[in-house]
């Protein structure tokens, strides 16, 4: 038996204003209905006009996943009754989508983030719609809030090409990748900025008739589109048992989070009826071939390449997956490197030690310092201002208090002391002090010379320029 399963994708496009009116398209953390107007209020009468930032971005998202777009394509109203659709119907794209026929590159890899299989998924197409508003259940009573109706939204829609939960997953997370790379979506998932639907049916291995499916209906997480692709496969599985044979017709089910298994929303023969007719207030959008193609020619490189490249400065391919996954870091990472030109100390500082303190805080990259005061830590390292060691210090610091890395040594007192005479009064102190161990250098034991160089570090509470200290020290014995 295998699992046969496509996915529909929904992603948020991170434009300025909503598809078809100027109402902020940010309303995460505001109070409700407060970014909201006549137009994505769907009161009669108003013109709605398509925002450009969007149709350019959901086009920059078709070309990174290999669609073609469509020379003409327009808007189509999709009717339905849900309080949550003051309109009455969602402008969407039915028969005209704006691209089709695409494909995804991406690896399975194993728990270290190395690739261990090559794999490809079939995009049938992709368009554009605005979102719904949000219904919050309280008791008896339904809140609504409006803020993110008219969100602008791309529906990507896989061909049944995915044969497992993790071949789902795995597949769902490089197309987030190539959403964020292109700049079409921010792909939060933790502020519902990407949204699953998924198809699963099962049939015997080697035959290649498609059966009767069950589509699990919005799923907001990976962990959640793992784990009831699993649940529903197990199901259907039994289900096969019982009953002999796959489906008798399609069926609807919502993913139960908490309980962690899928109930009945619908068991249809028939698909819906949402009287599509094309959206009478937009004119059709047309392309220029040519347009597209330069579009497509100043794409930034994908996220697998990009990965390749990350390997080929010498990180390791769990490094690699981290930048990849998580853009501000990797933002800050360039930043880095663009500095040092060093990709592994680039990558000590921004991965091992910057990540890491951020995760022992239970902070995330964006709360942690950003490029300029990277930056200036790796400078005043540079400068032999403080040492390397003394710089994790600081950087954990700046993690902790969110202060600037010069505010930090200053108010620790941790510079480095490379300053000339500082260092040779130091050394100075230090002949006089170990008298002993000077004879044994000069007896010949060499190992005596480590223990005044601690003394000296020591008496600095470790703010001497080490190598300055041996040098002087070299000098006056000699
Ligand atoms: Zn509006």
């Amino acid at each position: 038996m295998e699992a046969i399963i496509g996915l529909e994708v929904h992603a948020q496009m991170n434009t300025k204003t909503k598809m078809f009116c100027g109402c902020d398209n940010d309303a995460f953390g505001k109070p409700p209905n407060v970014t909201v107007c006549p137009i994505c209020m769907g009161h009669p009468g108003t013109l709605p006009v398509p925002n450009k930032e969007a149709v350019a971005k959901a086009v920059k998202a078709a070309l990174a996943i290999r669609c073609t777009i469509a020379p003409a394509c327009h808007f189509d109203r999709k009717h339905y009754f849900y309080p949550d659709l003051p309109a009455g119907f969602q402008i969407s794209q039915y028969d005209f989508p704006l691209a089709k026929g695409g494909l995804v590159e991406y690896d399975i890899t194993d728990a270290s983030g190395k690739p261990v299989a090559e794999r490809q998924c079939r995009i049938t197409r992709l368009h554009m719609e605005n979102d719904a508003g949000k219904l919050t259940h309280r008791g008896d009573r339904t809140l609504c809030d409006y803020n993110r109706a008219g969100t602008p939204l791309m529906e990507i829609v896989t061909e049944p090409d995915l044969r497992s939960a993790e071949d789902a997953v795995a597949f769902a997370q490089e197309l987030r990748r190539i959403l964020i790379a292109v700049g079409a979506s921010d792909a939060d998932m933790f502020k519902g900025m990407m949204r699953f639907d998924a198809s699963i049916s099962l049939r015997e291995k080697g035959t290649t008739k498609l059966n009767p499916r069950s589509e699990i209906k919005n799923l907001n997480s990976f962990k959640a589109l793992e784990k009831a692709l699993q649940y529903e496969e197990k199901r259907l599985a039994k289900l096969w048992e019982k009953e002999g044979g796959p489906l008798k017709n399609d069926i609807t089910v919502g993913w139960l989070d908490e309980e962690e298994k899928t109930r009945m929303l619908r068991d249809k023969e028939t698909a819906d009826d949402y009287r599509y007719f094309p959206e009478p207030d937009i004119p059709p959008l047309q392309f220029d071939a040519k347009e597209i193609e330069a579009v497509r020619k100043a794409l930034p490189p994908l996220p697998r390449e990009e990965k390749k490249k990350l390997a080929s400065l010498g990180l390791t391919e769990a490094e690699a997956l981290q930048l990849n996954d998580d853009p501000e870091l990797m933002q800050r990472f360039s930043a880095v490197y663009q500095k040092t030109k060093d990709a592994k100390r680039a990558s000590s500082i921004v991965i091992t030690q910057l990540k890491g303190f951020l995760g022992a805080q239970g902070k995330q990259v964006s709360d942690g310092p950003g490029v300029p005061d990277l930056l200036k830590l790796v400078e005043v390292i540079d400068s032999g201002s403080i040492s390397a060691n003394a710089g994790k210090e600081v950087l954990e610091s700046m993690v902790e208090t969110g202060k600037a890395p010069d505010t930090i040594i200053a108010e620790k007192g941790m510079k480095q002391i490379s300053d000339d005479s500082a260092i040779e009064a130091l050394v100075d102190k230090a002949i006089a002090a170990n008298p002993q161990a000077i004879e044994s250098f000069r007896k010949g034991k060499s190992a005596a010379l480590g223990a005044i160089v601690g003394w000296v570090m020591k008496e600095s509470r470790g703010q001497a320029n080490p190598a300055k200290v041996n040098e002087f020290l070299m000098k006056k014995i000699k």
